[in-house]
C-alpha cells in the first residue's frame, strides 16, 4: 500500500514538468478527493448553510456569528486557496476546471465580504434564526423526534447568536435595520405556531416536551430582546444602504462572474433599452390602425406604445382559466422545439406541472421547483398558482399582466426551453459543485435567452403584437439593471426609479414600488438576467461568425448547457 501510495506522488512530481495522458487522469482523481473534502469541511464550518439546502447531519448545531467564527471563516478560505494552488488548472477535465473556478471564486468571495464588505456589521436582517428553525420542523427528511433532537440542542445557542449579533451592528441601514425588525418578528410564528404543533403531533415523552417548550421560549425572548435592541438603538446618522462604486465592482465581480464590469454592463442596458423602445414604436404604428381606427398614433413613441401595450392586455385568459391555460401550452412547447430542431428535449423527463402546493398560496403565477443537491429522487415540479379567492380587481390586474402574450413567454423562461431544460442538461453531468455554488447569472440568463431565441424561430408566427409583448417583458431585465447600478452608484432617487419603471418600462405602480424596496435591500442580483442574456447572446454570434454556414443552433444549445451551470465566460472559453 505505501509503495503505491510514493509510485503515485512520484507521478504527480513529474506531472508538473510534462503533461502525459495519465497525469491528467491523476490530477483529476485527486481534484474529485479534492471536492469532496472541500464540501465535508464546508458544511462543518456553514452548518446554517448546509440544513438550508438538505444536508441534515448538522441540524443542531447553530454557529454563533462572533468574531472567532470570522476567523474561522477567513482561516478555512485561506487554506483552501492553498490547496487548490496544488492543482495544475490545464490538466483537469472540463467539469473540474470549471468547479475549481467556482471554489475558487467562493472562498475568494467569503474574505472579501468579511474583511471589506462588512455586511455583518450594517445589515441587521442577515440575523435571523427562524428559517434555519422551520426547515428541520417542517420538512420530513427525518423522524420527527430526530428532528426534535435536533431542534432542542440547536436552541441551546440562539440567546448566544443574538447577543453575537447585537455586537456586531455597527451604524446599520435604516432600511435593512426595519427588514430585520419585520421578519424576525415575523419569525416567531415558527417556534409560537409550528414548534407548538409539533410537540403536540410528537410522541416523545412530556419530560423532553417541556425541556424542549422552556428552551423556545428562552429562544423566543432573544429574538424579541433583539428587536427591541433594534428599536431603541441611537442611531441618528443611519449608513446609506447604497454601496458605491467601488464596492458595487467588486460584488458584481464575485457573484455575476462576467467578463463585463458593472459599469460595462449597465451602459450596455441604457443603449438596449434605446433599441427596444425604437422597436416597440415601429410596432405599435404598424397595429396602430388595427386597434384604434378613428384615432391618431400620438406622437410621444412612449405614451403612444404605452396605449397599445394597454390594448393587448386585455386579451387574457379568465380567472378559472389560468391554470388549464399554462398546462396546455407545455406539450405545445415541446413540438414547436422538436419542430424547429432547437434543441434535444428528453422525453423520459417529462415536467410535472403541478396545483401550487399551499405553502406557496399566494405567490401566484408560475415557478419552478427542483431538488435540492441531497434529494436526488426529489421530482422537479411546475407549480402553477390558483387565482381562486381573488378578489376582481386584482385578479384582472394581474391576468392584464399575465395576458395571452406573456403567459406563452413566462412558460418559455420557466420551463420550456428555460429554467427546466436547463435543469435536465445540468442533472445530466452531475456536479455538487455546481448545485451548490452554481452561477444565477448563467441560469437566469439562459432562462431569459430562450425567450428572445423562441421568437427569433417563429414562435407566436412572428405576430407583431407578440414581438411587442416580449419587448416590453425583456425591458423587464433590461430595467432590472439600469436601476440596480444607478440606484447604487448613480444615487437615483425613489421618485426617478418609479418613472422610469411606469413611463419606459410600462409597469404597474405596485410592480415598481415593489423593485424598488428590492434594490434598497439588495445589490447586484438584479443584474444577473440581463448580465447573462448578454453574455449568451454574445457567445453565440460569436460562433455563427467563426463557423459560418456550418453553424448549428441545436448544437449551440446542447454543448452550452452540458458545462452545467457554471459563469458564461468560462463556457465562452471552453467553447471558443
Ligand atoms: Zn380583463
Ligand atoms: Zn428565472
Amino acid at each position: 500500500m505505501k509503495k503505491l501510495l510514493i509510485v503515485i506522488a512520484a507521478m504527480s512530481l513529474i506531472a508538473c514538468k510534462q503533461t502525459k495522458p495519465s497525469t491528467a487522469i491523476v490530477q483529476n482523481q485527486n481534484f474529485d478527493a479534492y471536492k469532496e473534502n472541500f464540501i465535508n469541511s464546508l458544511w462543518t464550518i456553514y452548518p446554517n448553510w448546509a440544513s438550508s439546502i438538505g444536508f441534515h447531519k448538522n441540524d443542531s448545531l447553530l454557529t454563533i456569528p462572533d468574531d472567532a467564527q470570522r476567523k474561522k471563516e477567513i482561516a478555512f478560505a485561506e487554506s483552501q486557496l492553498d490547496s487548490l494552488k496544488l492543482f495544475n488548472i490545464d490538466s483537469l477535465n472540463n467539469q473540474n476546471k470549471t468547479d475549481f473556478y467556482l471554489i475558487e471564486n467562493q472562498l475568494k468571495s467569503s474574505i472579501w465580504s468579511i474583511n471589506k464588505f462588512k455586511s455583518y456589521q450594517w445589515n441587521p436582517a442577515q440575523y435571523n434564526v427562524s428559517e434555519g428553525f422551520a426547515e428541520i420542523i417542517n420538512n420530513n427528511y427525518a423522524p420527527l423526534a430526530q428532528r426534535l433532537a435536533a431542534v432542542k440542542e440547536r436552541l441551546k445557542s440562539v440567546p448566544a447568536y443574538y447577543e453575537a449579533a447585537k455586537k456586531n451592528i455597527l451604524n446599520p441601514t435604516a432600511e435593512h435595520t426595519a427588514l430585520a425588525i419585520d421578519q424576525n418578528t415575523g419569525g416567531l410564528s415558527v417556534f409560537e405556531v409550528d414548534l407548538v404543533q409539533a410537540l403536540t403531533k410528537s410522541s416523545i415523552s412530556a419530560q423532553e416536551k417541556e425541556k424542549i417548550t422552556s428552551l423556545s421560549k428562552d429562544a423566543i425572548s432573544a429574538i424579541q430582546s433583539y428587536c427591541t435592541f433594534l428599536k431603541e438603538l441611537k442611531n441618528e446618522q443611519p449608513k446609506s444602504f447604497r454601496i458605491g462604486k467601488e464596492l458595487y465592482e467588486e460584488k458584481f465581480a464575485f457573484d455575476i462572474q462576467s467578463n463585463y464590469t458593472a459599469q460595462g454592463i449597465y451602459e450596455k442596458a441604457i443603449i438596449h433599452k434605446k433599441e427596444l423602445h425604437q422597436k416597440m414604436y415601429a410596432i405599435t404604428k404598424q397595429l396602430w390602425p388595427k386597434y384604434f381606427a378613428t384615432e391618431n398614433c400620438p406622437s410621444d413613441s412612449l405614451i403612444a406604445i404605452k396605449k397599445m401595450i394597454d390594448r393587448l392586455s386585455v386579451e387574457h385568459v379568465k380567472p378559472s382559466e389560468f391554470q388549464a391555460a399554462i398546462d396546455k401550452q407545455i406539450p405545445m412547447l415541446v413540438e414547436f422545439i422538436k419542430n424547429k430542431n432547437l434543441i434535444y428535449i428528453d422525453p423520459s423527463k417529462p415536467l410535472v406541472v403541478r396545483k401550487e402546493p399551499a405553502y406557496m398560496a399566494g405567490v401566484a403565477g408560475a415557478s419552478i421547483s427542483s431538488p435540492g443537491p441531497y434529494d436526488k429522487n426529489g421530482n422537479t415540479y411546475y407549480n402553477v398558482g390558483s387565482l381562486s379567492g381573488w378578489d376582481e380587481a386584482t385578479a384582472e390586474s394581474y391576468l392584464r399582466e399575465y395576458n395571452q402574450y406573456i403567459l406563452q413567454i413566462l412558460n418559455i423562461h420557466e420551463a420550456i426551453p428555460g429554467h427546466y431544460t436547463q435543469l435536465v442538461y445540468a442533472n445530466q453531468s452531475p456536479s455538487l459543485i455546481k448545485s451548490i455554488l452554481g452561477n444565477g447569472a448563467m441560469i437566469e440568463g439562459w432562462a431569459v435567452y430562450t425567450e428572445k431565441m423562441m421568437l427569433e424561430n417563429g414562435y407566436g408566427n412572428n405576430d407583431p403584437a407578440m414581438w411587442l409583448m416580449y419587448y416590453k417583458w425583456n425591458l423587464r431585465s433590461t430595467c432590472n439593471t439600469i436601476i440596480d447600478y444607478s440606484i447604487q452608484v448613480n444615487n437615483m432617487q425613489k421618485e426617478a426609479v418609479i418613472d422610469l419603471l411606469t413611463k419606459e418600462a410600462f409597469q404597474q405602480q405596485a410592480e415598481a414600488e415593489g423593485k424598488w424596496k428590492r434594490a434598497t435591500l439588495t445589490q447586484v442580483q438584479l443584474c444577473s438576467y440581463f448580465t447573462g442574456f448578454t453574455e449568451i447572446v454574445d457567445l453565440r454570434e460569436a460562433i455563427k461568425i467563426k463557423e459560418k454556414e456550418q453553424f448549428d443552433l441545436k448544437k449551440f444549445h446542447e454543448t452550452f448547457l452540458s458545462f452545467g451551470s457554471a459563469p458564461v465566460k468560462y463556457i465562452a472559453e471552453l467553447m471558443q
